[in-house]
């Protein structure tokens, strides 16, 4: 995050040039410095950094936090290691320095004696480069991890310094974040606390500029910032450590929580479309065509919809409630809404599979009203998709079903005052942006979630949105069994299912993604299916298998065929996660269950029990399982609720890539970790409700360098795009 960059001035009012330009000019050029004039640095490691860690200026090396420190004040003799130690510091002699070995096992070996003993030091990469820049029979400074190999110890890829005149022992050694790129260049932990040594020589606390108000620093009791960064680098003891990281983790998600509390403020202040009445459309449907009686969770929050829309705001609503809650005919009763004040609605699913789900069902519930449907997706080409462009344009198609094909610019809506988003974390926070610009007036929002989400993170993704919950699964559901299973199990497993198969019902067969590897991926699953086929005769059953790499035609057709009841089993990669809906698939078997998130599993289980008979979600382990993997499936074992299940997942997981915010941009922080600052996010969202309250836009002079931060973050994270 660079806050003294250059900021964009286009449109920008005189004096907020002036301003920005004076307090830029007078306090910031050194830190803006290009990262090769650092003395140190030069042209080529410059290019390294800039690659390997996008540090491009001095304050990009300034916000490359070390993760630990290291204490490198002591040098051990080498006879006296204590192999109980994890780090070790030796000073010796280097001899021998071999190569040994061929192809893959091809490493570099190298002697380290003093006069109590001798050590071997072992590089497996990069072995002809380190060769080269080592000298023999000269004295080192040697650093690095002990490592245990048949018995005997050595250091691997450590970090060698050629001892001379001006080497001293390093003392607390922070240690940084690096690539092996840049550690085979020679750009080492140790290189790095040089750098930032060089750099705080050059600066003052003046360079440096504070953007939280001083009013808050006391209130919170934060250090300063240019102190901050100096201990976080150097810290003089664990308690400066602590202040400081305590400080910078406190900027971090006060920040995050001044840019959804704006959001949070542009929506409450966007007017929206006025939905005045109930008419026709939501009355003949709610009497004569829905199919069952609305739970009161969901007649609740169909009211919550109504008071939004009909209250001349702009609704932007999360819809959240556990799989098989009926998410479904709420949406669509707010689309009949929308309609019945000659509206358009659509609703956005976040895979073709599912897109077209949503059409048959919303299509198949509607036809008697005489009401179209039309799908748009990715694959819907040449003159239909034309024409459905066309009747999108003029207003004839009211109610279109689609996935984010219908961002595109070329879609143009007649009127539209819905847009119903179904699955929410499969869509970053600047796909819901691009929805508002579909009319005059943004639409009405409606986001709508299976994912349970623990209130933290909650937080600082949909801070901005209104919440619903639908806490009540409709009547008559009966619970799931959820089963744990050990390998060794897997012929009674397999009986097992091949008896609710003979029953009339479908089965799921679930495999894992192999993140690491698409091959690997469809090999086991390709495995697996051969395997399928030992249990289920194909004489006498029928699989449908569907993965990543079929083409979306093909994996539709495979799809199609289980839902119809024409294939008894589904071989499937994760692709059926969410939503689909196959009430007689009532027995889900997962592979390698430990190799899923628990909130996953959640979610997969979910497609089953989706009828009246009684279903069954196995959870098979590989032969690998940890203890901890154990625990971790027994929750899942002993509740169905998601809440619980997601806390768990947040908890031993963090929250990473489980919402599927990468690509947000939301949850980037350097430092903080909303799991276990969880009391630090709740501090800064308290402060930054009070700053807006006194200071909505902030104007006020003690908040200009939060503001431009605000402006500089808001750019990189999409979160911009929104405003
Ligand atoms: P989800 O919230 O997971 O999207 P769906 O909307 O797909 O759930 O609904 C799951 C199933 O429950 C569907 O078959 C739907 O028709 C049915 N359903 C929804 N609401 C009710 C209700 N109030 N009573 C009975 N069945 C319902
Ligand atoms: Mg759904």
């Amino acid at each position: 995050m660079n806050i003294l960059a250059p900021p964009d001035l286009r449109g920008r009012s005189f004096y907020t040039r002036c301003h920005v330009f004076l307090r830029i000019s007078n306090l910031a050029s050194i830190l803006e410095s290009p990262i090769e004039f650092l003395k140190g640095v030069g042209p080529q490691r410059g290019e390294l950094l800039r690659q390997e860690l996008e540090i491009a200026t001095f304050e990009d090396l300034l916000h490359h936090y070390p993760y630990r420190y290291s204490d490198r004040s002591q040098i051990t003799r080498i006879g006296f290691i204590d192999p109980k130690t994890e780090y070790v510091q030796l000073v010796g002699t280097l001899v021998n320095i071999v190569e040994e070995g061929d192809g893959r096992k091809k490493r570099l070996v190298a002697t380290l004696f003093d006069d109590t003993g001798r050590i071997e030091l072992v590089w497996f990469q990069g072995a002809q480069w380190i060769k080269k820049s080592l000298k023999s029979n000269e004295r080192y400074l040697v650093y690095g991890k002990l490592n245990y190999f048949n018995g005997v110890v050595n250091i691997v890829h450590p970090e060698v310094e050629l001892i001379n005149a001006e080497t001293s022992t390093p003392g607390m050694q922070p240690m940084y974040p690096t690539t092996e790129k840049l550690r085979l260049k020679g750009i080492t932990n140790r290189s790095f606390a040089k750098l930032t040594q060089v750099l705080f020589e050059k600066i003052g606390p003046r360079d440096v500029i504070e953007v939280l108000p001083e009013d808050i620093m006391r209130q919170y009791r934060l250090c300063g910032r240019y102190q901050a960064l100096r201990w976080l680098h150097f810290p003089d003891s664990e308690e400066h450590e602590r202040v400081a990281r305590r400080r910078m983790k406190w900027e971090e998600l006060f920040i995050s929580q001044l840019l959804i509390g704006r959001l949070r403020l542009q929506h409450t202040a966007q007017q929206g479309w006025h939905f005045e009445r109930v008419g026709e459309y939501f009355n003949d449907f709610f009497k004569h065509h829905l199919p069952f009686a609305l739970t009161n969770a969901q007649k609740r929050v169909l009211k919550e919809i109504r008071q939004d829309t009909g209250s001349g705001k702009q609704m932007n609503r999360l819809l959240q409630g556990d799989v098989g809650s009926g998410k479904t005919i709420v949406a669509l009763m707010s689309m009949l809404l929308a309609l019945d004040n000659g509206f358009q609605a659509c609703i956005m699913a976040p895979t073709e599979i599912l897109a077209q789900q949503h059409f048959f069902s919303i299509s198949g519930l509607l036809q008697q009203m005489g009401l179209d449907v039309k799908l748009l997706t990715g694959s819907v080409k040449g003159k239909v998709r034309k024409e459905i462009l066309q009747e999108l344009a003029d207003g004839t198609l009211r109610i279109v079903v689609g996935t984010h094909a219908l961002l595109e610019d070329n879609v143009q809506f007649h009127n539209l005052g819905l847009a119903v988003i179904d699955e929410q974390h499969r869509f970053g926070v600047g796909q819901r942006a691009r929805l508002w610009k579909k009319n005059e007036m943004p639409p009405h929002v409606l986001v709508m979630t299976a994912t349970p989400i623990p209130r933290t993170l909650a937080m600082t993704l949909y801070g901005d949105l209104d919440v619903s919950v639908i806490d009540e699964l409709p009547p008559g559901r009966q619970a799931i069994k959820t089963i744990f299973a050990r390998d060794q199990q897997r012929a009674k497993v397999m009986e097992f299912m091949r008896k609710e198969v003979d029953k009339g019902r479908q089965a799921y067969i679930v495999y894992p993604l192999i993140e690491e590897s698409e091959k690997l991926d469809y090999e086991s699953l390709m495995a697996g299916y051969e395997q399928v086929k030992i249990w289920f005769d194909e004489n006498r059953y029928r699989i449908a298998m569907v993965h990543g790499r079929q083409d979306p035609e093909e994996r539709e057709r495979n799809m199609q065929r289980f839902v119809r009841g024409e294939a008894n089993v589904l071989v499937a990669t994760t692709v059926i996660e969410v939503g689909v809906n196959v009430p007689n698939a009532s027995v889900m078997l997962v592979e390698s269950a430990e190799r899923f998130g628990l909130s996953q599993l959640h979610q997969l289980r979910g497609r089953v029990g989706r009828g009246t008979e009684q279903s069954y979600c196995i959870l098979l382990a590989g032969s690998k399982l940890s203890e901890e993997g154990h625990k971790r499936l027994q929750i899942l074992v002993s509740t169905t609720d998601g809440f619980k299940i997601a806390e768990e997942d947040l908890a031993m997981r963090g929250p990473g890539d489980m919402y599927g915010t990468r690509q947000s941009g939301v949850l980037k922080f350097k430092l903080a970790d909303i799991v276990q600052d969880s009391a630090i996010l709740e501090e800064t969202r308290i402060a930054a409700q009070q700053l807006l309250n006194s200071d909505p836009r902030l104007t006020m002079p003690q908040n200009q360098p939060l503001r431009y931060m605000l402006s500089q973050q808001g750019r990189q994270s999409h979160w911009g795009k929104i405003s």
